[in-house]
């Protein structure tokens, strides 16, 4: 199911814009317009649904899929050896602002803290 009025649905529909990286069945990859790391790529899955939380009670296979799809995008761009950071921020204390579930993936600088 898709909804009318989510934006992420509009990116998987075509009618909102965005540097695709990956198009699945299930599965569709897009760069985050406003990136915090040199690779910033979101993960979502075609379906729609509201959080991670929902996915894994809706379909845990898709968690999978998309960690999956991750994995394979950070290894395409070259940040797999390197590594980097996988993230669904999942409410409004962790800072959630489009409810369609989503995969941050982020490399290309350390995230480690302290720096070093
Ligand atoms: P959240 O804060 O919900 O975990 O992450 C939402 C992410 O979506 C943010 O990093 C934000 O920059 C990104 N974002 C918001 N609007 C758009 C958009 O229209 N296009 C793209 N590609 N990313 C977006
Ligand atoms: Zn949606």
């Amino acid at each position: 199911m898709s909804d009318p009025d989510c934006l992420f649905c509009k990116i998987v529909a075509g009618e909102i814009p965005a540097e695709v990286v990956l198009r699945g069945d299930r599965v569709v990859a897009f760069r985050d317009i406003d990136p915090k790391a040199p690779t910033h790529v979101l993960v979502i899955p075609v379906e729609h649904l509201p959080d991670a939380a929902a996915v894994a009670a809706d379909d845990p296979a898709l968690v999978g899929e998309l960690i999956a799809a991750a994995a394979g995008i950070a290894a395409e761009s070259g940040d797999a050896g390197g590594g980097y950071r996988m993230v669904f921020n999942t409410g409004a204390d962790a800072g959630q602002s489009v409810h369609h579930a989503h995969l941050h993936v982020l490399a290309g600088r350390s995230m480690t803290w302290p720096p070093g």
